[in-house]
């Protein structure tokens, strides 16, 4: 790894927030961390990086935070959040093209050695993911395009966006499509949540009101895989220090249905719950999973820790939390 100056953004955020810990884990000496929102609601705050609130759709924010000697660049900001977010926030989530598109001008202009974009699974074409038995998604779904509308127009755009600065201006760009991350210090409630979250905040509601019903959208048949989120950092930093010049799935090839996510959550807790089907709430695609076959290739590893392991952190993560808020 460069021993150079690295800006992460996105940094208050949940995976910037543990890049930040495995950068400095990893032995980088020096970390710009920068994140729109005010410190006060960042999940983790790092003493030993530079902490800077800015808002990186603008250029003069996105020169600010490369400034004094930025090498590398990781750029995780975005306007996201599970499915109830994005398919309710289209506008929003395209918004982030501002991002993108102004880091990679900063970047250019600073000459940035190395960028990093975080893209998604929901640049996936949406025909390919009818079935719950999805066999996984290989790079090549992509295309013909037809994305996560909104968001993973977004995406796929901003992917394209790498791929020709690094071919017109010659930015090291490396681009991984994120397949749904989990884990502690991270949303778990207020709309932006994506499933793992979601479960085991309504499960532990559970335990803590004695109420036993919970609510699942779709019918729970739907079929995901989930990566935990020190499977992504080591992944992000892996193909940042790889020669691998497209974008690449980084996800689990754990392909799980909302049901049995339940399931697991469930035996977690030591409660069994009545469920109740919501059909008409945000569900996404039918069935979705990562093809590792070309990381494998390439680096020769891919994801591996399992549901069950990183269930437990997280729901133990999000217990904390929640008793303690109901505690105050
Ligand atoms: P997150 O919402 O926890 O973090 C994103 C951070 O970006 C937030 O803290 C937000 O405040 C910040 N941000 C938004 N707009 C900004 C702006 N204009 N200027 C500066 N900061 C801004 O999300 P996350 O789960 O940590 O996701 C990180 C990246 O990974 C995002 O690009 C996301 O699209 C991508 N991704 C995540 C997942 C996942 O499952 N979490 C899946 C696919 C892709």
């Amino acid at each position: 790894m460069s021993n150079g100056k690295v800006l992460v953004t996105g940094a208050g955020g949940f995976i910037g927030g543990h890049l930040v810990q495995y950068l400095k884990d990893k032995g980088v000496s020096e970390i710009v961390a920068v994140d729109k929102k005010p410190f006060s609601e960042w999940y983790q705050v790092h003493n030993y990086s530079e902490n800077k609130v800015l808002d990186l759709q603008y250029l003069d924010a996105c020169e600010e935070s490369v400034k004094d000697g930025v090498e590398v660049v990781y750029n995780l900001a975005a306007d996201m959040g599970g499915m109830g977010f994005i398919e309710n926030n289209k506008a929003l989530c395209m918004l982030s093209v501002l991002i993108n598109t102004h880091m990679l001008e900063a970047a250019r202009h600073a000459g940035i050695s190395k960028f990093f974009y975080a893209s998604s699974a929901c640049v996936y074409n949406g025909e390919k993911q009818q079935d719950v038995n999805n066999p996984g998604l290989k790079e090549e779904d992509a295309y013909p395009a037809l994305a996560e509308d909104g968001y993973g127009w977004e995406k796929l755009f901003s992917e394209r966006m790498c791929r020709h600065f690094m071919e017109d201006f010659g930015i090291t760009c490396r681009v991984a499509r994120f397949h749904n991350v989990y884990g502690p210090f991270g949303t778990y409630d207020g709309g932006r949540e994506k499933a793992p979250a979601a479960m085991c905040r309504k499960v532990i509601n559970s335990k803590m009101t004695g109420d036993l019903n919970i609510e699942i959208w779709g019918d729970g048949e739907q079929t995901r895989s989930f990566m935990y989120v020190d499977d992504c950092t080591s992944g992000i930093d892996k193909i940042m220090e790889s020669h691998i010049e497209y974008p690449i799935n980084l996800g689990s090839a754990e392909m799980v249905s909302i049901n049995q996510l339940v399931d697991i959550v469930e035996d977690i807790a030591g409660i069994k719950l009545n469920r109740s089907y919501n059909l008409g709430a945000p569900k996404g695609v039918r069935g979705r999973s990562s093809d590792n076959t070309l990381i494998k290739k390439e680096l020769g590893w891919e994801p591996s820790i399992s549901l069950r392991e990183g269930m437990e952190k997280t729901y133990a993560w999000i217990y904390d939390q929640m008793t303690a808020k109901a505690t105050v």
